[in-house]
């Protein structure tokens, strides 16, 4: 393999890391290489002040690298937001695997990740995001103490899936209860796009509830199975998103809501656990605001996954996580009232609330030193 020498003009065309759209003042980005396992992956630190930096990996074939870094940067900054918004102490990070989930991932390549999360010291936690199960987890435990959402055989809080799932279906009850006047879904015709860990489990609380669900996934397999465990309606048209719903949940990748869909959507209510549903926050934010869709920021809705591999670090019990996650309801229908007085949208009225808490810890350390 033959390594190109760029000129230094040349050079100036790389847009480096810190010159990256979603580079938001992460204060460390690691990049990972092992030639023997294949492993390529980057960790990203957006954010310690409020403790360590916890987030999932995700293993994904990206289209290019540059792909990747904007999904870490991205990723590890909501995960900042996360949990300042949930009141866990602990900072936002995240890691991404550049390849094949299904044909790539071998114990040797996610311990050898295990050995780079373990060079950080504790600075980054990692737990299992898309791609991953519970038991990559626990392959990466056998090198490193820094990995939660481990299994509860191992002495972990096990699958944080269902309990995600949980507190989107908290706060999506809150946004109904916002919109309708009243949080019982029944009736109401729910698109849940992507049925993986979450979306399955999301689409039993739902069809549990009496609401209409209709699932969306570029897996024909997992389509087939979630409607015929609940019943589900399969879509199958061609544009998803001028479907007559009522609500629309992001269950699957980051993004969709952007130039091309948001005129599109019909539903009055966004909420859902995929990560970075905002292909640009401010933007896309604005205009759901502007066009009446009441937006649940998935940060904020989506922490139930946080909560349970937190009780893993500080040693709380299922009770107290079920309690942590249902008040994802309180905190939801606050934000929204928030928002809906200070005329901002709802992605701004989280972020700055989140921002407040971290500002305060800031200080807070300032004054002890
Ligand atoms: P998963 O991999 O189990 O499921 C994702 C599903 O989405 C899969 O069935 C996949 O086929 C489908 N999918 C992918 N691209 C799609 C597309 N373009 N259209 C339709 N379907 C598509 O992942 P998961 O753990 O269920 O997570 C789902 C989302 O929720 C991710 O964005 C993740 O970051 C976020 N999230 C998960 C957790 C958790 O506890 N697992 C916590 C917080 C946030």
């Amino acid at each position: 393999m033959t390594t190109e020498i760029l000129s230094s003009s040349e050079l100036n065309k790389v847009a480096p890391v810190f010159g990256q759209a979603s580079f938001d003042e992460h204060e460390q980005i690691v990049f990972c290489n092992d030639k023997d396992t294949g492993l390529k992956a980057i960790i990203g630190i957006h954010n310690t002040i409020l403790g360590p930096a916890l987030g999932g990996t995700r293993m994904w074939q990206y289209a290019s690298e540059w792909e990747a870094l904007n999904d870490v940067l991205r990723l590890s900054r909501g995960m900042t937001f996360k949990s300042a918004i949930t009141g866990l102490n602990l900072g936002g990070g995240k890691a991404v695997i550049i390849g094949n989930s299904k044909t790539q991932k071998t114990p040797e390549l996610m311990r050898k990740f295990g050995e780079f999360v373990h060079s950080l010291s504790g600075k980054y936690i990692t737990a299992e995001d898309v791609g991953m199960e519970t038991a990559d987890m626990d392959t990466v435990r056998e090198v490193t103490p820094y990995v939660t959402g481990i299994s509860e055989s191992n002495g972990g809080a096990g699958n944080p899936s269902p309990i995600t799932a949980y507190g989107v279906f908290m706060g999506m009850k809150a946004a109904a209860k916002f919109r309708y006047g009243s949080d019982l879904l029944e009736d109401k015709i729910v698109l849940v796009q992507g049925v993986g860990h979450v979306g399955e489990a999301l689409v039993e609380h739902l069809t549990n509830e009496g609401a209409h669900v209709i699932i969306a996934d570029i897996s024909e397999e997992r389509l087939e199975k979630v409607s015929n465990k609940y019943g589900a309606s399969i879509f199958r048209g061609e544009n998803l998103f001028s479907q007559k719903i009522d609500i629309y949940a992001p269950c699957a990748m980051g993004a969709t809501i952007n130039d091309d869909t948001i005129y599109n959507i019909q539903a009055s209510i966004i909420a859902g656990a995929a990560n970075n549903q905002l292909a640009e926050e401010n933007k896309h934010g604005k205009i759901l605001q502007d066009r009446g869709i009441i937006y649940a920021p998935d940060f904020l809705i989506n922490a139930g996954g946080i909560i349970n591999v937190y009780a893993e670090l500080e040693h709380y019990n299922k009770q107290e996580i079920m309690r942590k996650t249902e008040n994802i309801y309180n905190t939801t229908l606050e934000i929204l009232e928030r928002a809906q007085q200070n005329n901002v949208t709802t992605n701004h009225a989280a972020v700055n609330i989140a921002k407040e808490r971290i500002a305060q810890r800031k200080a807070e350390k300032l004054n002890t030193l």
